[in-house]
């Protein structure tokens, strides 16, 4: 659940005065829930009292290939009426606060380091990643609940079971990250692409692939039954001087993401690559282009409604098969065909 998910499910946003000012309240709210959430400021990794440093979950090595004079774009940019920054300066993008420092650099020092990237990652680097990433979304659910806290204080009403899930989403995440940190071959690389010129947007980011090629269920979203694991796809686009690192990677012994990356490694490189920025934004909004590329697009509307399929799923309990199947269709990726490939050497950008 994210910010943008949160805000569309409480806010009536009937016209842009309300959404503004539903806006400056909502991050009234959200900076009151962090403070709550992180009270005891105890680091995640060593558990000793510190306090927390500004980790990126994307290197910033990586977000610095991108950037205009330090900012770079996020995807509310490609958002009608947006109430959110479209961009922010590379030292606050993609960033978390749930570790100290010592931890923060001896834990991430190979995928974090710009030299490691001569060749395929090594395990440890694939670890670190998905370290990583899972701790960015320990740190997004431990504040969504005491968030959903304060609405409820407020509002006096649930709405759906987000808190719920809020709860089990950060315990799956944990696991997650546990399996991650204490795995000797934690995953296997389903795919490694160095490409020749610099992407414009770059990402790391875990995604449930809720359903395939063929609109076919892959992860069901809606099972609330804590020991359902939902099986992870890791993703990384690292743009970097005169190339970019394409990657993703899956737990070893996962099953039912299988018959997606069967299909996927036959496709031609355009096409794989148009898919993997179909997946990246329908359900992450942990990705991030350069400005000049928001110029370039020409059917940037059609974009944001991908951006936006986030928002749509929501947590509400009733009608789960239906909203399933409805689910499976919205997500299906043959849908990536209708999009731009922004990973094309088209949108490539210059850098020296
Ligand atoms: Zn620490």
């Amino acid at each position: 659940m994210t910010n943008k998910n949160i805000i569309n499910l409480y806010s009536k946003k009937e016209t842009k005065e309300n959404a503004i000012e539903f806006n400056k309240f909502f991050s009234g709210l959200e900076h009151q829930a962090k403070k709550q959430a992180f009270s005891e400021k105890k680091c995640f990794i060593c558990g000793r009292e510190a306090r927390f440093c500004n980790s990126h979950s994307l290197p910033r090595f990586v977000l610095k290939h991108i950037a205009q004079s330090g900012m770079v774009a996020n995807s509310m940019c490609m958002a009608e009426n947006t109430i959110l920054a479209a961009e922010t300066g590379i030292n606050n993008t993609g960033t978390f606060h749930l570790i100290c420092a010592d931890c923060d650099s001896r834990e991430f020092a190979d995928y974090e380091n710009p030299d490691n990237y001569n060749d395929k990652p090594t395990q440890i680097m694939l670890s670190q990643i998905a370290q990583k990433s899972y701790l960015k979304e320990i740190y997004k659910q431990t504040k969504n609940i005491e968030l959903h806290n304060l609405v409820y204080q407020i509002y006096n009403s649930k709405i759906g079971n987000l808190q719920e899930l809020a709860f089990l989403d950060k315990a799956d995440y944990i696991k997650q990250y546990l399996y991650a940190k204490n795995t000797k071959e934690p995953y296997f690389l389903v795919y490694y692409k160095c490409l020749p010129y610099t992407v414009p947007m770059a990402s790391q980011t875990r995604v449930a692939l809720i359903s395939g090629f063929n609109g076919e269920i892959i992860n069901n979203v809606y099972d609330l039954n804590p020991n359902a694991l939902l099986e992870d796809l890791h993703i990384c686009v690292f743009p970097m001087k005169a190339k970019s690192i394409i990657m993703m990677f899956v737990r070893n012994g996962q099953k039912r993401l299988r018959p997606f990356y069967r299909d996927f490694l036959k496709m031609p490189e355009d096409q794989q690559l148009q898919v993997l920025t179909y997946i990246i934004l329908s359900y992450s909004e942990e990705v991030f282009f350069s400005k000049p590329l928001i110029g370039q697009i020409s059917d940037l509307s059609k974009l944001g409604h991908i951006c936006g399929q986030t928002s749509m799923f929501n947590g509400y309990k009733d009608d789960a098969k239906a909203r399933l199947r409805e689910l499976a269709q919205e997500y299906n990726l043959s849908n990536a065909k209708n999009i731009p490939n922004l990973l094309s050497t088209v949108y490539s950008v210059k850098n020296d």
